[in-house]
């Protein structure tokens, strides 16, 4: 019996939840549901840092950001992770 082939496409896929990059550098990324680590990919492991609630940003990230301005920054990379739509409850922020 033949082993299945596996290939990792690790670094030529790009990532589907990215929303963008700021001028800085900064990654700005879309939370998937349930997510609280961060999966940015490092060198041979996922970053795996932890996502915390942030409020000091400025201008060029807040033009991202949805109503409410509700961002999470990862405590080891910095990459910026915007709340993941599903998750959000049918009040609140998503209400217009
Ligand atoms: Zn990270």
């Amino acid at each position: 019996m033949a082993e299945a082939e596996t290939t990792t496409e690790v670094e030529a896929t790009p990532d589907p939840n990215l929303l963008e990059t700021l001028a800085d550098g900064t990654k700005i990324k879309r939370r998937v549901a349930r997510q609280r680590a961060c999966n940015e990919p490092l060198k041979k492991n996922i970053c795996a840092g932890h996502l915390k609630r942030w409020y000091e940003f400025g201008d060029d990230v807040k033009a991202h950001l949805g109503p409410g301005g509700e961002v999470y920054r990862c405590e080891r990379c910095q990459t910026l992770y915007l709340p993941n739509r599903e998750e959000t409850p049918r009040t609140g922020t998503l209400a217009f």
